[in-house]
């Protein structure tokens, strides 16, 4: 009796205890194996990782009111990201790696969707019009060879969010300098200077082999003017479909 009565107590000291962790620790995570199957445990696995990396502005330039919606929610719902780079180059990280930050939202890229569940966001802090700092440009070059480096993530596999959501969304802003990312070799840049692409270059197959959803047009378009001609226009030229022939030349080279 006095035993039965010392195993309630202790359960349920444990469930309190486990009720106090489950606060502290956030949302509750569904249990990972099936009640129905027989845990057989195999060693050869390895955590699941990001395929990806998504670059934001905040649209806000306030580093705490930044943060306060980071931690809540903004205008559409709750948010996140993994990282917020402030505008001194100072980094702040919100969610573990390994966890789905709430940052990409609706969006495909490359024929994927859920890139929540398949990318790293990392939030820079702007007001969504002015220029980047160099001291948030030098952070965040710093945080992409760290993340690229331990999570191998190739170094091309960097994104705008305006590339995964074209129509939707439109960061980071055409001040976010991608060229001076790409000398450091992340993100997928084009060989300078270029060559004109051929008769016949079909423009829209080679944005779709560079990733983004082509099914309109005209905003996969002005995504990828903004992310690589630092513009937002609606019409090709002959200077994108150079730019896109680069792009897809590198695509396609054989991996060495
Ligand atoms: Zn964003």
């Amino acid at each position: 009796m006095t035993a039965r009565r010392h195993g309630f107590r202790l359960a349920a000291a444990l469930s309190v205890a486990a009720m106090l962790a489950g606060c502290a620790s956030g949302p509750q995570v569904a249990p990972q194996r099936s009640p129905l199957a027989h845990w057989s445990p195999s060693p050869n696995f390895n955590a699941r990782k990001a395929q990806l990396i998504v670059l934001h502005h905040t649209s806000i330039g306030d580093t705490e009111a930044a943060l306060r919606v980071l931690k809540t929610h903004n205008s559409q719902g709750p948010v996140s990201a993994h990282y917020l780079v402030e505008m001194d180059g100072r980094i702040d990280q919100l969610v573990d790696e390994g966890d789905r930050a709430w940052q990409a939202g609706a969006s495909r890229w490359a024929g994927m969707t859920d890139l929540n569940s398949s990318s790293i966001g990392i939030e820079i802090d702007n007001d969504g019009h002015s220029p980047f700092t160099q001291a948030q440009i030098d952070a965040l070059i710093r945080l992409l060879a760290d993340i690229t480096t331990r999570l191998g993530i190739p170094r091309t596999a960097i994104v705008g969010h305006g590339d995964i959501a074209p129509g939707r969304k439109d960061d980071p802003s055409v001040q976010f300098p991608w060229d001076r990312l790409a000398s450091y070799g992340f993100g997928l840049w084009f060989d300078a200077p270029l060559t004109p692409a051929p008769p016949g270059f079909d423009t829209l197959a080679a944005m779709r082999l560079v990733g983004y959803d082509v099914s309109v047009p005209r905003d996969a378009i002005i995504a990828f003017h903004r992310h690589y001609r630092a513009m937002e226009t609606e019409s090709l030229d002959s200077t994108d479909a150079a730019i896109l022939y680069s792009l897809q030349r590198k695509l396609m080279a054989p991996r060495q």
